[in-house]
Order: structure tokens, then sequence, then C-alpha cells
């Protein structure tokens, strides 16, 4: 018989109570094991368990079931009384996520689907991957995703249009004139759009741009001495 562990490798770390298939969801109730949790605030591990609570994190399906994993977690009573926590929530590894419903290894690829595909798209693709999530919940999981750290602007910057619906709605590209990175897009291509953008980070020294009166204004307005180039 295989050890439940050898599949999840993620409930290495709990103990596994009881695994329960029904017909719509495969149910795991399992809880923490009795090992020291360093405090989130100052990295102290406390002695003493304040209480327990039941939590419900969603897995990735196995088969064509969706996996719940009903945890016992324990609340910890601060070990250091000089510490802002007086109690804290302890999280297990590859399982629990501070105010996530879903494992890390769920996560990750609703969180990719609602960064490419916002909303009722995210939803729509999500739903044969078995993941049925309202298009709100996308939007939630999307407002959540931390943002990654900006990457500084460089000094030279390209700026393009392009069409989101031919002949009445155009949108702003921005990029990396050398490497091609995209920086940003724009929701429309009004000068004021641009030129806000290009007043705010500093060390943009050149704008490539097409032919368009539009653009060139916006990086005349943006001040700054910045140097237009501008191809047919
Ligand atoms: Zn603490």
């Amino acid at each position: 018989m295989i050890d439940c562990v050898e599949v999840w490798p993620q409930l290495a770390r709990v103990r596994v109570d009881s695994v329960k298939v029904e017909p719509e969801l495969l149910l795991v109730r399992a809880v923490t094991k009795n090992v020291p949790r360093s405090c989130p605030g100052c990295g102290v591990a406390p002695r003493r368990v304040h209480s327990r609570h039941g939590r419900r994190v969603a897995d990735e399906r196995v088969g064509s079931r969706p996996v719940v994993i009903e945890l016992s977690v324990r609340r910890l009573l601060r070990g250091n009384p000089g510490c802002g926590r007086v109690t804290f929530v302890e999280q297990v590894e590859a399982l629990t996520e501070r105010y996530q419903r879903r494992t890390p290894a769920l996560r990750r690829p609703v969180e990719t689907v609602a960064i490419a595909l916002a909303g009722a798209a995210g939803a729509r693709l999500l739903h044969p991957l078995g993941q049925q999530l309202s298009w709100t919940t996308v939007l939630n999981v999307l407002m959540r995703t931390p943002v990654p750290e900006p990457e500084e602007v460089p000094p030279v910057v390209g700026v393009d249009e392009f069409a989101l619906l031919k002949g009445q709605k155009y949108a702003t590209i921005l990029t990396d004139a050398v490497t091609g990175r995209r920086l940003d897009v724009l929701v429309d291509r009004e000068p004021a759009t641009v030129t806000a953008w290009l007043k705010a980070p500093p060390g943009i020294r050149a704008v490539c741009r097409d032919g368009s009166n539009a653009f060139a204004k916006a990086i005349t307005d943006a001040g700054r001495g910045i140097v237009q180039v501008a191809d047919r």
C-alpha cells in the first residue's frame, strides 16, 4: 500500500488522520505536528499552545476530483513577552499560507491565469482545469498577487500604439528600446497619459516614437530635455 505522503509530499509535515473519497471530492483530514514554529514577528518559537482550530485549503486535484485538506492548526501563545504578537496561527510549509484558501501548489497556476486573463476570461479557462472560480474571485486573486519589484526604467524608451479594437480603441505600449522588454501598457494613446508616464520615472534620456504628432507632443510636454527619435 502506498503511503499518502508519496502521492502528496506536501502532507509530510502533518499527521494525516483520514482520506475520504467522495463522489465530487477527495477530503483529507490532517493535524499539524507538535513542532516548534517561529513567530513571524520576532522569530522566537513559543512553547505554549493557545488553541486549535480547523481550516480548509484547496489543493491540486487528483484525477477528476478536487482535493480539500481540512487541517487542524495551532494558535500559539507568544514565547517572547516583548513581542507585539500575543498569539499567531502556525503555517505549514507547502500547505498553508496566511489568508490563502489554496495550497501554494494550487495558488501559483490560479495566479498565473488571473494575471494573464483577469476576470471572466480567467474563470472560463480555470473551469476546465478543475477550478470553479467566479470571475470576481479571479479578480480578487489578481488583486492579492504581489506586484513584482519595479524594474529600473532604461534610458532609451520606445513608445508605440496598438489597436485594442481596430479603428476605434487604441492603447500605448512602452518598451525598452534596446532589449524590447515591455515596460508598461497604457489604457489609451492620449498625449496626457503618455506625458504622465514619462514624467514619473527618472533617468529617461531618449524616446523612440513613430511619426505621430501625439507622441511628439507627449514627449515635449514631459520636459526634462528628453531627446525624441522618430522613425517613419
Ligand atoms: Zn513574536
